[in-house]
């Protein structure tokens, strides 16, 4: 036994505290916290005060007095005040506006569209946050509930993802925990959570093939685990980031939108948010209502909004397929039939659906576990993760796989792939490569993740140079690229002449994500005071963002002066200047409305001038 001396109270320890490690579900729906109570060693999910909510809706409002409240109090404000109130923060993490046009009519607030290849930021009134900012504010009130609940700090956490996030999408949640005061110990995926919640496996001498189904608010994923000795690996994963319950509400307001002739392009726009956020809640309440009842009726200011579970079950039928669809892919992927899987974990809020039940029992022809509430599955398995990195747990190992392949650009702009989809994960792997010119003393190594063929069509990761090569004919120089993969998904890539022994390395942080320093730095000052944290940050990337705005623009000016009339170089030169003030006001806000000024000032010009160049250049082609 270990005595401890507390030197301050003047007491005697027996027992030290052991690390208290919460497992964190942040969803795109809902979030919760998960922990095993530290006395009787039982896995629970955190409850508010009144102890009868254990869901923390993922939504965060924002007062006109810029005021913030998080969770069910701001989940009210949907319908009252959609521009104000932010949902679905996880399907924007690490991403940029292009990746989200598709999807935009979905957001009932104000998305900024600026630089369409940068990290998206949302806008409320005159405010500028990112997702990352927006999950930190939920997850600082995780923490504080938990807190409250535990009657402790809680400084450790493990959060889980669903499997298909990628490098960006897991190191902003991992930002987004660090910004809320959280060491985040580890980011798991959602699947080998629940696998983990069911306790499958933990036997030493089990063997199993297991799949587990996770159709939540917003994703869908299906992943196939093979369970040995204790040891939990994921064979393969699939899924579809862009499909979930809020879609079959969707289905259910379209649905009602025809039955009763709603003319909703006549209203205002606020007028429109707010009646298809209303209709939102009332599309959930009828589904969750299916799920027990044949019928649901009710009577509203819009109309009558009456469904039965058969009409609910053919309009969700295609989506449910689609998912089913995923589930054999994934299957090819880990060159398992059917026949192979042993046990079928169902997780997320909308497996509750009898159809989906039915449905994925019937396609692996056999009956799926559901007896643990299948939204808090993910939580109890990442306060079990907790739990196992504490050392409470002792012999537990968990293998993931990379859900997308990297690599590097080689000539012609190809993918070259390094690390396959689905490798394992820790990993190590390496190829080697060569100059193309005589006494080439610097490579470029562009990192990207995807799966086609040209590097155009992937996400580019990051880049870096090798310099220093010592003077060789072309084709001489060996030049290993290595990628080390390590548990969270975090990768390093490393450069290495093996003739000179000249070396690079980069952290692939993610393009949008920020340096360890940076992250250091924000930590600290997170925690003295958060909001003020938070500004700093913003602030850099505004000013970041300003003044490349203005070197662009520079650029269009004295390139395209013959396409410009006199006063309208001398219009877009105020604007610079103005920018240029603002950049040194320390305001993030004022700073963003330049950039929108000037880049909304300039549009007309830069679109005008395009049309001509392509003009000119068809000119001269022959036809
Ligand atoms: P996420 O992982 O995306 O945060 P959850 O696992 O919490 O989501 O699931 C939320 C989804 O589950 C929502 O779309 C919600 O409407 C749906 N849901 C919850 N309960 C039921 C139910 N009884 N029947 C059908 N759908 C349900
Ligand atoms: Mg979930």
């Amino acid at each position: 036994m270990r005595i401890g001396i507390n030197l301050i109270k003047g007491e005697i320890q027996t027992n030290e505290p052991k690390d208290l490690i919460v497992g964190i579900d942040l969803g795109t729906t809902n979030s919760l916290v998960g922990y095993i109570h530290p006395k009787y060693g039982d896995t629970r999910i955190v409850q508010d005060e009144a102890g009868d909510n254990k869901l923390v809706p993922s939504i965060v409002h924002f007062e006109p007095d810029g005021s913030v409240t998080v969770g069910t109090q701001a989940r009210a404000q949907l319908v009252s005040d959609p521009t104000r109130t932010i949902y679905s923060v996880k399907r924007l993490m690490g991403k940029s506006y292009k990746d989200l046009i598709d999807h935009k009519d979905y957001f009932g607030y104000q998305i900024i569209d600026n630089d369409k290849d940068e990290l998206v930021k949302i806008r409320v009134d005159d405010r500028f946050f990112t997702p990352i900012e927006l999950s930190a504010m939920i997850l600082r009130q995780l923490k504080q509930r938990a807190e409250k609940a535990l009657n402790r700090e809680v400084l450790k956490a493990v959060i889980t993802v669903p499997a298909y996030f990628n490098d960006s999408q897991r190191q902003a949640t991992r930002d987004a925990g660090k910004l809320a005061g959280l060491e985040v110990l580890r980011i798991v995926n959602e699947p080998t959570a629940a696998s983990l919640a069911y306790g499958i496996g933990l036997q030493p001498d089990e063997v199993k093939t297991v799949a587990v189904y996770d159709l939540g608010g917003g994703t869908f994923d299906v992943s196939i685990l093979h369970i040995e000795n204790g040891v939990f690996e994921v064979l393969a994963t699939n899924g579809d980031t862009f499909l979930g319950g809020d879609d079959f509400d969707r289905l259910i307001i379209n649905q009602w939108t025809t039955d009763n002739k709603l003319p909703l392009k006549r209203f205002t726009s606020d007028a429109y948010k707010s009646i298809q956020q209303a209709m939102r809640l009332n599309a959930e309440e009828a589904k969750i209502h299916l799920s027990q009842h044949p019928n649901y009726i009710s009577s509203t200011e819009q109309g009558q909004f009456n469904l039965s579970r058969q009409q609910f079950e053919e309009m969700i039928q295609p989506l449910v397929a689609k998912t089913i669809g995923c589930c054999k892919a994934a299957l090819e992927d880990a060159k398992l039939t059917t026949a192979n899987i042993d046990e079928v974990v169902m997780v997320g809020g909308s497996t509750r659906i009898p159809y989906v039940k039915q449905s994925v029992a019937s396609f692996f022809g056999k009956a799926v576990h559901d007896n643990l509430n299948p939204d808090e599955v993910v939580a109890l398995g990442a306060a079990i993760q907790a739990d196992i990195l504490a050392g409470n747990q002792k012999d537990m190992l968990l293998l993931d796989v990379t859900p997308l392949s990297v690599g590097v650009e080689t000539i012609g702009e190809l993918m070259d792939v390094i690390v396959p989809r689905n490798s394992r994960i820790p990993i190590r792997a390496a190829r080697q490569y060569t100059t193309q010119v005589d006494g080439q003393a610097n490579m470029k190594i562009a990192v990207y993740q995807g799966e086609r063929d040209l590097v155009k069509n992937n996400r580019k990761l990051g880049e870096f140079d090798l310099k220093g090569i010592p003077s060789m004919p072309a084709g001489l120089p060996k030049v290993e690229i290595a990628f080390i993969i390590n548990a969270d998904g975090i990768m390093q890539v490393r450069a290495k002449e093996l003739r000179s022994g000249v070396e690079q390395s980069i952290t692939v942080q993610p393009q949008y994500g920020l340096t360890e320093e940076e992250m250091g730095q924000m930590l600290l000052e997170s925690i003295q005071n958060a909001a003020a944290d938070m500004q700093v940050r913003s602030l850099q990337e505004a000013i970041n963002e300003g003044s490349q705005l203005l070197a662009t623009a520079q650029r269009f000016i004295s390139q395209q002066t013959a396409y410009l009339s006199p006063t309208e170089i001398a219009d877009t030169q105020t604007y610079m200047n103005t920018l240029n003030e603002v950049l040194t006001s320390q305001n993030k806000d004022l700073i963003h409305q330049h950039i929108e000024a000037l880049n909304e000032f300039t549009r007309p010009f830069a679109e005008r001038v395009m049309d001509k160049a392509v003009a000119q250049a068809m000119k001269g082609k022959q036809v």
